[in-house]
């Protein structure tokens, strides 16, 4: 495992993740009892899976040399989030490739970024469709003299900070994760025994391409992809998602509208089921609330 301790010191100097079962809690939500790994509760500014998925990015920027770093990401993205206070912490220049014009209001998340010192690049469709060309990625950190990381942080040095988890999964025989490329559930899947499940919930439609890849990937533990209660278009947020988020939060946990509301809908859903331990991963997301009318959003 890569050893992440002096990132972790100037990223995260008041979160110690070897004390990190103080990141789990107990919940009661519809009369249903399970525990939740809050990684939206690792820092005041940072948060979630994401910070997980910079990491090995992080070092690898570090490696590399470069001066800077680039990266990519819709107007409400969980990871530009997360990026710009890591990149402020940390000093490093960043610019965020941002599909959109610069005329249109900027999102609180944008305002975020460009407070914490990120500089916004809009871009058109075509030209931000080249960020999946790795050939064209390859030129861009070439000439730019930058560290270039995927949106959302994905790729193989996306799932090297989950390492740090580890130990806090022991206890449980699922664990349970909301998925969007899947990378947080490699990341996990790879920290987990054999005698334990995986349980992903996919908030995108995608024809089954995400299970496929993972059980082919010949993990340790069984992997299993959730029923869901309804087939949702991504990012959709239904009357019956909007109710959930209700309750948990006058449960006391606070779900974004993309992904953990998604998990936690899917685990009631399996409950009438034999009961097994479970843990439910909060993979944070909650700046995202400033974007659904009527949803109370506040930091830690
Ligand atoms: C990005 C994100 C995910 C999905 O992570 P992947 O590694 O892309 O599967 C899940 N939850 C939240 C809150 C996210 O922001």
């Amino acid at each position: 495992m890569s050893d992440f301790t002096h990132l972790l010191e100037r990223l995260l100097p008041t979160t110690d993740l070897s004390m990190g079962s103080g990141l789990i809690a107990r919940h009661n939500v519809r009369g249903l009892d399970f525990e939740c790994l809050h990684l939206e509760q690792i820092d005041p500014l940072m948060s979630g899976n994401k910070v997980f998925k910079l990491l090995g990015h992080l070092q690898a920027w570090e490696e590399s040399g470069r001066s800077s770093l680039i990266s990519f990401g819709g107007r409400w993205s969980n990871h530009l989030h997360a990026l710009a206070f890591a990149a402020q912490r940390l000093n490093i220049p960043v610019e965020a490739w941002v599909l959109g014009y610069p005329e249109q209001p900027l999102t609180p998340t944008l305002q975020d970024c460009i407070d914490a010192g990120m500089r916004i690049r809009f871009c058109g469709r075509d030209q931000y469709a080249m960020r999946y060309d790795k050939v064209w990625r390859t030129q861009l950190a070439v000439e730019s003299d930058a560290w270039v990381i995927p949106e959302g942080g994905d790729g193989p040095e996306g799932w090297e900070g989950f390492g740090l988890l580890a130990s806090l999964f022991e206890p449980y025989d699922e664990v349970w994760v909301a998925a969007g490329t899947g990378t947080t559930a490699q990341g996990i899947a790879e920290q987990l025994r054999s005698d334990q499940t995986l349980v992903v919930v996919n908030a995108v439609q995608d024809q089954g391409a995400l299970e496929a890849q993972l059980k082919a990937a010949s993990y340790l533990p069984e992997i299993r992809f959730a029923h869901q209660p309804e087939n949702l278009r991504f990012g959709k947020l239904s009357p019956a998602l909007r109710e959930l988020i209700a309750d948990a939060d006058r449960a006391g946990l606070m779900l974004d509208p993309v992904y953990t509301v998604r998990l936690l809908a899917a685990w009631l859903m399996a409950q009438d089921t034999e009961p097994r331990r479970s843990l439910l991963v909060h993979s944070g997301g909650l700046q995202g609330r400033r974007g659904v009318s009527g949803l109370r959003y506040s930091t830690l």
